[in-house]
């Protein structure tokens, strides 16, 4: 029997439409040996995937999927074998959770100085109920003050990149986030190159941060970028992954079970972490 497996998917912890639950319910459908839940920044779904997978015979790796800045845009740092009660990942969704708070203040304050005022108290009044707050709700509360009609307006002309009440996200660095899975006892992975910008151009710079391995097997990678990816994995002793960045039904046909990533992967991949837990203890 052919056997596959899936190390990159997203619940509704992050921006997925399915629960941890879900994902593994999924998983047994389409007859899964291995599968990682890695959200964008938290890990909070973790322990729901743990609970659910018992019993199932799949196994499971502990993920997550921190988003670095990195030239003009963000470079995703997959974690994987972390443990999710690591301080250090507290530390992270704490200076994440900071940092949103502080987005909302600073867009509450360029907002008024173009004569749109909005009270952040408002904002997080209209936030009181959501795990993480965010621009959504600023535009909820535009539409409540009667600046627009609809959410999508508020984004259109006041929130978008580019537009007058835009506050650029705070990211961590690539090499903070891959210290904070080190740190956490999870080895770190650069996600999805072929669709970063300037990552495939700039593998030498990527690797010199520090990363463990390359996600090589990506729905979207073509196949002169695969084969790239494998040869520079073999010439720097990097690990190799894969897995369809499913987000559930948000992205159209979910790709959980239908992109498939040959099992071999994941028994190379624990074979090069559990070497990396000898060499480094
Ligand atoms: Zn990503
Ligand atoms: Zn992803």
């Amino acid at each position: 029997m052919k056997r596959y497996i899936d190390l990159h998917i997203h619940s509704t912890n992050s921006d997925g439409s399915w629960t941890p639950a879900e994902i593994v319910k999924r998983a047994v459908k389409y007859e899964l040996a291995a599968i990682a839940i890695t959200d964008h920044d938290t890990v909070s779904g973790i322990p729901e995937a743990l609970e659910s997978i018992q019993n199932t015979g799949i196994d499971f790796v502990p993920g997550i999927e921190i988003s670095t800045k990195w030239c003009h845009g963000r470079m995703h740092i997959l974690g994987y074998f972390i443990d999710h009660n690591s301080s250090y990942l507290a530390e992270l969704s704490k200076k994440m959770k900071q940092a949103r708070e502080e987005r909302i203040t600073r867009t509450c304050d360029k907002l008024a100085a173009i004569g749109k005022p909005v009270s952040p108290e408002l904002v997080f009044e209209m936030a009181k109920n959501s795990s993480s707050i965010g621009r959504p709700h600023i535009a909820n509360a535009m539409v409540k003050m009667g600046y627009v009609p609809t959410l999508q307006r508020a984004f259109d002309l006041y929130l978008s990149y580019g537009k007058p009440g835009y506050v650029p996200r705070w990211s961590p660095e690539p090499k903070e986030a891959i210290d904070i899975i080190h740190g956490a006892g999870g080895i770190a992975v650069v996600a999805h190159c072929g669709v970063t910008e300037g990552c495939m151009e700039q593998l030498d710079k990527v690797i010199a941060l520090g990363i463990d391995g390359v996600e090589v097997y990506y729905p979207s990678h073509k196949p002169h970028q695969i084969e790239k990816l494998i040869a520079i994995a073999k010439e720097h002793n990097l690990a190799i992954t894969g897995g369809s960045d499913c987000h559930g039904m948000t992205r159209g046909e979910p790709l959980l079970g239908i992109y498939k990533v040959p099992y071999k992967i994941y028994e190379n991949l624990v074979k090069f972490y559990k070497n990396k837990k000898v060499n480094t203890m």
